[in-house]
């Protein structure tokens, strides 16, 4: 074993600091098994109920109606979340284009939207109009209001109780805190907040960012009453597989809506050809559990070696998980670059390529990504990135198998080591 991880670049000494620690995470890996092997059966269940079969694997083109094999995935869908209706589709290019559809679809003029969780991911400052945007929910005369989270990052029940008025009709939770320093919310924690603000309003929607959430835990938010859960494709439900594509799954109401926004009103689900990728989808959920848990792992081994060599982590080595996203807090432009050359170094694909940091439109500070994927952009595949800025933290997640995850991780050590930036204790 020595042997063969030299070849690829990795030490001994680098490869027996690793081995040690793992030795440590014996019953962590054992749990996300456990959660695993549960969720595969979930999936299973879902498409032997749903008699999944070779015809649902056609591709149709032009308008796609009566698309077998697409309407099948989406009942399929809807079993795994647990909700009435599902909306799958290809024609959702990204996460972002899934949670415009889902809150455009639900939200009319004169309506507020309200986050309970501060602030939202960053694309979908521009999709509200917190940041000025064409097309934006407040150019159509949605409101925006928020709640912050308390110093410690719990719910601020009292500024939350008041932030609900008569015009709020749909509240946005974001599931994994993406790129902010705040802590990801387990599922438990999301169903106490619906069950409060519907205790405020019994009438109010609430949709849940479930980006990068998906099959980490046994239940989802919809088992806890979302109305919505909203995702990208390219992240964990594609299972790697899945080359484009977002999913809205929730009340039929919800959902009804969220097609007529999607294609047009009186076509709404009716339309849109699979165009040849319903093996890719369906294979892509069936695979989806078991790379989670790789993702998982290697989280939760960065986690501890990064903690050991002195850095501080996000989540930190011990704490549980509610998504699949690793914060490493390197401290130095240096040390980013070293960690993301030893990622992309690791990669099947474009792993002679250096990772730069980069003046990239929308961001203030240059930004250094590393990834080496087969489906581009696809961040449920080994990948990591971070603005250069302090505290210099690169975000890290993915990896469609746990030994890749495993050997990426390995190799940001190792670049940091003949960096001169650290020393293995
Ligand atoms: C990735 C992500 C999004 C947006 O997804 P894109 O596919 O990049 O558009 C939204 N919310 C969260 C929490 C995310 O992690």
């Amino acid at each position: 074993m020595h042997h063969i991880y030299q070849q690829l670049g990795v030490s001994p000494a680098v490869y027996s600091y690793g081995e040690k620690l793992l030795a440590s995470l014996k019953e962590r890996f054992e749990q996300i098994d456990s959660v695993a092997e549960y969720n595969q059966c979930k999936v299973l269940a879902a498409m032997q109920k749903n008699r999944v079969n070779a015809t649902h694997f056609a591709a149709t083109t032009g308008y796609g109606y009566n698309d077998d094999g697409r309407d099948n995935l989406e009942r399929v869908y809807a079993d795994v979340f647990h909700t009435e209706a599902a909306l799958v589709r290809p024609q959702i290019t990204c996460g972002t284009h899934a949670l415009a559809v889902a809150l455009s679809a639900n939200l009319l003029p004169g309506d507020e939207l309200l986050s309970p969780v501060g602030r939202p991911y960053d694309t979908l400052e521009e999709v509200i109009g917190i940041r000025e945007s064409k097309c934006s929910l407040k150019e159509y005369g949605v409101t925006y209001a928020q709640a912050d989270l308390k110093e410690d990052g719990s719910f601020d029940y009292g500024a939350i109780r008041r932030a609900i008025t008569p015009r709020t009709k749909l509240i946005t939770i974001q599931r994994s805190k993406g790129y902010a320093t705040r802590p990801s919310f387990s599922v438990e924690q999301i169903g106490e907040l619906i069950a409060f603000c519907k205790s405020v309003k019994p009438d109010v929607k609430c949709m849940v960012d479930n980006c990068y959430g998906e099959f980490v835990e046994l239940r989802e938010p919809s088992d806890v009453g979302a109305d919505m859960v909203v995702g990208s494709l390219i992240k964990n439900p594609g299972g790697g597989l899945a080359p484009i594509g977002g999913y809205i799954c929730g009340s039929r109401e919800c959902v009804d809506r969220c097609a007529y926004r999607l294609s047009a009103p009186g076509l709404g689900q009716e339309v849109g050809a699979n165009l040849g990728l319903m093996p890719a989808l369906y294979q892509g959920l069936f695979l989806s559990p078991t790379v989670v848990s790789g993702a998982l792992k290697g989280a939760v081994f960065a986690a501890n070696l990064y903690e050991s060599l002195g850095f501080s982590c996000v989540p930190n080595a011990s704490e549980p998980r509610h998504d699949i996203i690793q914060a490493v807090t390197l401290g130095s432009r240096e040390a980013m670059v070293a960690f993301c050359k030893g990622i992309q170094a690791a990669a099947p694909v474009d792993s002679y390529v250096t990772p730069e940091p980069w003046a990239m439109p929308g961001y203030d500070d240059e930004v250094i990504m590393a990834a080496g994927a087969f489906v581009q952009g696809s961040s449920i595949e080994l990948s990591a990135d971070g603005p250069i800025r302090p505290p210099y933290a690169v975000y890290f997640q993915g990896g469609l198998t746990w030994y890749h995850a495993k050997l990426g991780i390995l190799m940001s050590v190792q670049k940091l080591l003949e960096a001169g930036l650290i020393r293995l204790p």
